[in-house]
């Protein structure tokens, strides 16, 4: 019988077996491969999500190998990348190109089942107009686990618009920090990249990667906070940390925009802001949630043509057994990406 890992409560997963058997709604089975442990996964791990049921199958950086398929176009053997946005199709947004933006969004991981289990069942609307994309050949099948964190890192630089000889501070260093300085460098020509993190270990991986041009402590940053306020032209929240909310706005230099790219757990407390700032700065702020299918076939394209470099933040791999450890890892900060092999 095949297993899962079920969040019970809090801060625990329990293996067990998962009699799930492909049915009329059931159109791909699909052997997951790999599952990365996304921000979002660590928050629902550490503090609980009302999208949830407990006992809950959560996971949504899934790639895999399909295993018996009733549609067309996909046959047993092919490999898949899957994001996590699972939209209606047919409302406003949708038709106008957020589909990430619908009201009637399911995502896999929260309402469906997620991929921290050995298989997992695609059903019709996932097909229709959700993110699955094959996996060419010439790809590695950990490195396109890493589509749907990179869709969503095309959706936070896309909202803000980035110019090239821009100045940009990336608050966190995690992974989906990693990836928006990457794609600020690499498709945006950024003049400067600078990072605020408070994790030794993500600064020095950070420092490691040729994609920064400073990065900074996080306490020692505020303790100087002076000498940067009204510096960057954009500025990304990459973590879920309240502070860091106020803190972006004070960097903006006139014309900036700021992104907050990463949520924060609920009841999220509130910020002051000064209108006029907006008015006669002319400052922009600006969320991102999620990603489209589009923007999970541009992350799909761009991690081929570079997967040694999508390939080095894969930090630590554990097997099914051990998810409870890797997570206990992941909320320290010390690792960037960590894969679960179920
Ligand atoms: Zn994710
Ligand atoms: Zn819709």
């Amino acid at each position: 019988m095949p297993r899962a890992a079920f969040l019970k409560r809090i801060k625990t997963f329990d293996i067990n077996e998962h009699n799930h058997c492909i049915d009329d709604d059931d159109i791909v089975r699909l052997k997951v491969d790999s599952c990365a442990i996304c921000g979002s996964d660590i928050r629902i791990f550490n503090k609980g999500n009302e999208r949830l049921t407990y006992p809950a199958i959560i996971g949504h950086e899934i790639s895999g190998i399909v295993s018996e398929s009733n549609v067309d176009g996909f046959k047993k053997g092919d490999r898949l990348s899957l994001g996590a946005d699972i939209p209606c199709g047919k409302c406003h947004k949708c038709i106008n190109g957020t589909p990430n933006l619908c009201n009637d969004n399911l995502a896999i991981g929260y309402q469906l089942q997620g991929g921290f289990a050995e298989y997992i069942n695609i059903d019709r609307r996932v097909f229709d107009f959700g993110p699955v994309v094959k996996i060419p050949d010439e790809l590695d099948i950990e490195a396109a686990a890493l589509g749907e964190p990179l869709a969503c890192a095309i959706n936070g630089v896309e909202k803000l618009n980035v110019k090239t000889h821009s100045r940009i501070m990336i608050i966190g260093g995690g992974p989906i920090g990693i990836m928006l300085g990457y794609l600020c460098k690499k498709l945006k020509k950024a003049a400067r990249i600078d990072y605020v993190e408070i994790s030794d270990y993500k600064r020095d991986f950070i420092k490691g990667l040729n994609i920064s041009d400073n990065t900074y402590n996080y306490n020692d940053f505020i303790s100087k906070i002076n000498k940067y306020k009204r510096s960057y032209d954009y500025v990304f929240t990459a973590c879920s940390v309240f502070d860091t909310h106020q803190l972006g706005i004070s960097l903006l230099d006139n014309g900036g925009s700021i992104n907050f790219f990463g949520g924060l757990p609920n009841p999220a407390p509130s910020i002051e802001l000064i209108t006029n700032d907006l008015h006669y700065k002319e400052m922009t702020l600006t969320g991102s949630h999620g990603s489209t299918p589009r923007q999970h076939s541009e992350a799909i394209k761009m991690i081929t043509k570079d997967s040694a470099f999508f390939l080095s933040l894969i930090t630590d791999r554990f097997p099914l057994d051990n998810i409870n450890e890797a997570f206990e890892i992941a909320s320290r900060g010390e690792s960037i990406k960590i894969l679960i092999k179920p």
